[in-house]
């Protein structure tokens, strides 16, 4: 694509980088067949190639957002599917990461998308606000059947349909801590050290991830560091185009993993939310302009690791007996588009003895996408819809995934239970049964007949 900046415009690093990704898009538009906004909307302007233009058109132009891209780049979830399928290399996520920072600078939104903008922000990377707000969020609940009737209130709707129904129990994994594999197998050797990301949403609404892979991961003779000072990984704002707020966390983490790394030493920073995963693997590029972290910043992108690429590389031994379930794995976006990882979740899964299902359009997004299912609440539920579908349509006992955001959305569209696919791992090597089958293992389920279904 011919791109027309001035030697001005290219002296800022940011828009040198975007001028080079819109230069390697040919417009073929092979991206648009797998663009879950084209496929639900059919409009050009809602696909990656429709977007690229949009986005071009306004950093060239130099000029302050329109209504009109800002509509568009927001139904863009950021799943990334656009990069798996396009031929040419487009870096779309550097491309839209940057239009949505210069959104955020040139354009003002209207009040009610800045108050509940800022609301998310100012919970959702927090743990103890995020468990707060589930409170609430449980008691505004009641008053559902009343908001939902209530023209203009959708986003409020599916801020308070995603909360769970109970607030979920405290996780045993809070930093600053260290697991060592001698607690669990005395006298053995250890195989490794690792940091693991706590995370901030996550281990507020499913505790049992965090506890499920410290578990395994120690069994198997692997040291578990929480690190002190280590903040939420900066996706939800990042997504949301706050830059500043996203490199301060990002800032954060380094720092703290870098004190790791340069003490005890690390073989792996390990994140159990994909979506976590593909940000901190991008923080070498974050931070690439900031001279006092580019380097440090490069490290632990390197070193970050999603919990299936690294058991991947431990010997998980198969389990004496299989469980006779049938899994349904879901590919989060963020695993499969923004960190290519496809084959590991499902093959450690059927060495666990699982009979593991692909699900049809997998590579089409649930519509979960960071806070997408609260911005874009009518587009997310048709995703939803859509995926359920094709979950079900493979008749599984449970559906697996990588993503705390994918197991939420899906969650509220299905009965089966949906859990985290570290959390099948430490069930057949030992551990604890997933919290999601609590109450679900009844007569005539196939979990019944599991040997740890007690
Ligand atoms: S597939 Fe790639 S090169 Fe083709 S239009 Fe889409 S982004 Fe551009
Ligand atoms: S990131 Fe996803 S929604 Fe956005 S343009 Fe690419 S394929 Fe479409």
């Amino acid at each position: 694509m011919q791109t027309n900046f001035s030697l001005a415009q290219l002296a800022d690093p940011h828009m040198a980088t975007s001028e080079k990704i819109l230069r390697t898009c040919v417009h073929c538009g092979f991206c648009t067949a797998t663009c879950p906004t084209y496929l639900e909307l059919g409009d050009e302007l809602d696909s990656p190639r429709g977007r690229i233009y949009l986005i071009k058109d306004m950093l060239e132009g130099g000029k302050p957002a329109s209504e009109e891209v800002v509509r568009h780049v927001d139904r863009c979830l950021s799943c990334l599917s656009c990069m798996t399928t396009c031929p040419s290399g487009v870096h779309y996520m550097h491309l839209v990461d940057h239009a949505r920072a210069y959104i955020e600078d040139t354009y003002k939104r209207p009040w009610h998308d800045r108050a509940i903008r800022s609301l998310l922000a100012a919970i959702l990377p927090y743990p103890r606000r995020f468990r707060l707000a589930l409170v609430g969020a449980r008691l505004g609940r009641v008053a559902l059947p009343v908001l939902k009737a209530i023209p203009g209130l959708q986003r409020l709707v599916a801020m308070l349909s995603l909360a769970p129904a109970s607030t979920p129990r405290r996780s045993k994994a809070r930093a600053p801590a260290v697991f060592a594999p001698a607690e669990f197998a005395p006298g053995a050797q250890r195989a490794g050290r690792v940091a693991l990301l706590t995370g901030c949403a996550q281990p507020v609404l499913n505790p049992g991830i965090n506890d499920a892979t410290i578990r395994l991961l120690t069994r198997l003779g692997v040291e578990v560091v929480l690190p002190k000072g280590e903040r939420c990984c900066g996706a939800l704002v990042h997504h949301m185009g706050n830059e500043k707020s996203a490199l301060d966390f990002a800032r954060a983490n380094v720092d703290a993993w870098t004190r790791e790394i340069e003490g005890d030493g690390l073989d792996a920073i390990l994140i159990t939310a994909s979506g976590c995963g593909t940000t901190i693997k991008d923080y070498g590029f974050m931070l690439r302009e900031d001279a006092a972290y580019a380097d440090k910043a490069a490290k632990v992108s390197a070193l970050a690791k999603d919990i299936t690429e690294y058991l991947s590389t431990l010997h998980l031994p198969a389990p004496a007996e299989k469980p006779g379930l049938t899994v349904a794995y879901h590919s989060a976006c963020s695993m499969q588009h923004g960190q290519q990882i496809r084959e590991e979740p499902k093959a450690l899964l059927k060495r666990a003895g699982f009979t593991v299902k692909d699900v049809p359009e997998g590579h089409i997004c649930c519509g979960s996408a960071g806070t997408y299912n609260i911005l874009q609440p009518q587009l997310a539920e048709r995703l939803k819809a859509r995926k359920v579908r094709n979950i079900e349509s493979t008749a599984p006992d449970l559906i697996a995934t990588g993503n705390i955001g994918c197991m939420t959305q899906i969650g509220t569209g299905t009965s089966l239970p949906i859990v985290h696919t570290v959390e099948l791992l430490d069930w057949m090597h030992g551990g604890n049964r997933p919290d999601a089958f609590a109450g679900r293992i009844g007569e005539g389920s196939a979990l019944v007949a599991h040997p740890w279904a007690s």
